[in-house]
């Protein structure tokens, strides 16, 4: 089935939260809300021990769910990984691929990132592909080359169909976790060179069904500013995603930004 950008898609990553008990009664709080957010697609992306225990609570919802990392072997002697097929069998629908802290401490490239992204897809499983650049990046005046760089090499060798079910996050690494949003028109600038280089790459109809997240220090208060933007399909929500408050405002919020868009 190839994605496409008619909701706002709203994904909280946990990253390094929640024992099981915690993400059950989190996954039970948002399922409780989900009728008002129908108007959204909703996924939750909670640590490895979770995913099964959250995936049997949320049998029935239209909440769906995601892993933070992916390996790209299906099996064999590779200590500590995980791949596609245990991936889909723990309930997950979608995989995040490259999320910048895992470029940062876990030594990941564009070049396992493409391996990823072409693991998941065989399963199928849609990635998630954080790309974004460093504050030293930005003041340099180097965010669309990097951007332009990741994209290149990160979907290197993968075709239009592949393009249809792959969503792409980005996700300036320095607004990442401190409290420093991009503003709604820095965050649409690269947004909108990103489906211009998808409709150079795959064409129009491809681009233009394309989600494109936004990431970073997304809070209920900010929501709304960066939905509103043309090229915007979406939040990547870490610490916000952690209640299930401040997770259903974000939800809400896109909601009604879609709306008026
Ligand atoms: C993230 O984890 O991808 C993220 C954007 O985190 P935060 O919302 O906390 O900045």
């Amino acid at each position: 089935m190839n994605i496409d950008n008619q909701k706002p898609f709203i994904a909280g990553n946990w990253k390094l939260h929640k024992t099981i008990p915690a993400a059950i009664e989190l996954v039970k709080a948002l399922d409780e809300a989900i009728m008002e957010l129908a108007d959204a697609e909703i996924v939750v992306i909670p640590p490895f021990t979770a995913l099964s225990e959250v995936g049997k609570t949320l049998q029935g919802s239209t909440i769906k769910i995601g892993a933070q990392n992916i390996f790209w072997e299906e099996k064999g002697a590779f200590t500590g990984e995980v791949s596609a097929p245990m991936l889909k069998d723990a309930g997950c629908q979608y995989a995040v691929i490259g999320h910048s802290e895992r470029r940062q401490f876990f030594g990941e490239t564009d070049e396992t990132v493409n391996k990823k992204i072409k693991a998941a897809l065989t399963h199928a499983l849609t990635p998630i592909v954080c790309i974004g650049e460093s504050l030293e990046e930005r003041e340099k005046g180097e965010t669309i080359d990097k951007v332009d760089s990741q994209i290149k090499a990160g979907l290197d060798g993968l075709g239009k169909e592949e393009m249809s079910e792959i969503i792409i996050a980005y996700e300036p690494i320095w607004a990442i976790g401190t409290g420093l949003t991009a503003t709604p028109a820095q965050a649409e600038e690269v947004h909108s060179f990103i489906r211009e280089k998808l409709t150079e790459k795959y064409g129009n109809e491809t681009a233009t069904c394309a989600i494109i997240l936004y990431g970073g220090s997304v809070k209920p208060d900010n929501t709304y500013s960066l939905l509103k933007e043309q090229n915007i399909n979406g939040a990547l929500v870490g610490g916000a995603s952690l209640e299930a408050d401040s997770f259903i405002q974000i939800a809400k919020e896109s909601i009604k930004a879609y709306k008026e868009k």
